[in-house]
């Protein structure tokens, strides 16, 4: 019934998550709510690593893709498992420097990272500078030279994979505006310039080919591209790229109907495929990174909001309004991604109509969801909405100056705030 294994209904037919009553979270911290399972979250990171473990003899790191979820208690825990992790801007850094977080394990990327951005990056030892462009490079050997440093870099690869997902998630075609396109050959001709260069050391490449991949053959596939233009380079330029990073991407349950591989089987696989591959080609077996986001964050989340308004249009569709909306999960109206909804206090019972759940933000596309099974909601109720923990709180605004939700973790019957819920004072604070 439920979308993730973290979810359960118990006596008094609430909807439970790590084993706490959703109802009286919601009572205890106000809604709207996000809450995060520690448990889950670590579990998830551990199923990653474990596999890296048992299929490519620990030779490999998971770097958590911070974009999905990030704050200092997330960091905090990602850094407790061991795992590195995966920034995308200065914020996301900041985070990471703020909680303590290991920063020689942490990857940073972005298309279009400012000169701030690179310096930060490199003052404060981050690990790896996944360089996307050329400029880039030139922007990162000027601060390099300047701050006496010599900072690690992989370049961003475009392996010309279609993997079949949204075309806003699709990253790794040639059309997109991420990384260095394969088939022209102007990845090579970067890898040649930096090769050449004083002030930075090339150690691996990267790929990322799009997100909520359910299929594992795309994955395969681009393992097999990159590590063709690593035999390339040793051949031609007498060069060895000892690290690879496959990116992330992993498809997630967000319906009762989807039925995503175990994340253990991307691993398997995909050491098989670069261990046979490696053979073939004479290389030896790169160090590999994996940048899971969603597959270690959503499961481990759920969203709890307050019923308002009951609209029945008849013949047309019923309206149930929450106290949030597209203000702090907006990727119904961005994607028309689909998820899972409970009445929580009413969980026991049959999810008996099908609502458009609306928010209570000033447009019409600010939609949870249509056509979402539910039980009967009425004024009051709190509704659960499932598997929110990637890109909902990370994706949020201020959209109709709503103060953003507090995240609330749960472990072992334990309940804690990690973002605090804001303010009307914060959403002024800045204003002069
Ligand atoms: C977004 C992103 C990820 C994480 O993707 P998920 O679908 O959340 O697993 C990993 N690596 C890069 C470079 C990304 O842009």
């Amino acid at each position: 019934m439920f979308v993730s294994e973290n979810l359960s209904v118990n006596e008094n037919g609430h909807l439970t998550i790590g084993g706490i009553d959703t109802v009286s979270l919601a009572e205890r911290y106000g809604t709207p709510l996000y809450v995060m399972d520690e448990q889950l979250i670590r579990k998830n990171l551990r199923r990653f690593h474990e596999s890296m473990q048992k299929y490519y003899d620990g030779k490999g790191l998971v770097c958590y893709a911070s974009k999905a979820f990030s704050c200092l208690e997330m960091c905090r825990i990602v850094a407790s498992e061991g795992d590195g992790l995966d920034a995308v801007s200065i914020g996301e850094l900041y985070t990471a420097v703020k909680a303590g977080f290991p920063m020689e394990k942490v990857g940073f990327h972005g298309n279009n990272k400012t000169d701030e951005e690179l310096r930060f990056a490199v003052e404060n030892g981050v690990g790896h500078i996944i360089v996307d462009n050329i400029s880039e490079l030139h922007r990162l050997e000027a601060i390099a030279k300047e701050t006496g440093t010599k900072p690690h870099i992989m370049f961003r690869i475009k392996p010309g994979i279609d993997a079949h997902t949204h075309d806003f998630v699709k990253t790794g075609q040639i059309d997109s505006k991420f990384g260095f396109a394969l088939e022209t050959g102007e990845a090579f001709e970067a890898v040649k310039e930096a090769v050449s260069c004083e002030n930075v050391n090339l150690a691996g490449l990267h790929c990322h080919i799009g997100s909520q991949i359910f299929d594992i053959a795309p994955f395969e596939e681009a393992a097999r591209v990159m590590l063709g233009l690593i035999a390339k380079i040793k051949n031609e330029l007498n060069y060895e790229i000892k690290e690879l990073n496959l990116g992330g991407g992993f498809g997630i349950k967000y319906l009762n109907e989807h039925d995503p591989v175990p994340f253990e089987n991307y691993l398997e696989r995909v050491s098989k495929v670069v261990k046979s591959e490696c053979a073939e080609l004479g290389i030896a077996h790169p160090f590999i990174l994996i940048e899971p986001g969603r597959s270690i964050a959503a499961p481990a989340g759920i969203t709890l909001y307050t019923v308002g308004a009951r609209k029945e249009i008849p013949n047309i569709r019923t309206y149930v309004s929450v106290d949030g909306g597209m203000c702090d999960n907006p990727r119904y109206a961005l994607y028309k991604s689909e998820y899972e909804a409970i009445v929580a206090n009413k969980a026991d019972e049959e999810r008996s109509e099908k609502v458009t759940i609306a928010g209570k933000c000033c447009e019409s596309g600010d939609l949870i969801g249509e056509n979402m099974p539910l039980q009967h909601a009425e004024s009051g109720d709190i509704i659960a909405v499932c598997a929110t923990g990637a890109y909902n709180y990370s994706m949020s605004s201020n959209y109709n100056r709503i103060p953003k939700p507090a995240v609330v973790f749960v472990n072992e019957g334990e309940s804690r705030i990690a973002v605090k819920r804001e303010t009307l004072d914060d959403i002024i604070r800045n204003d002069m």
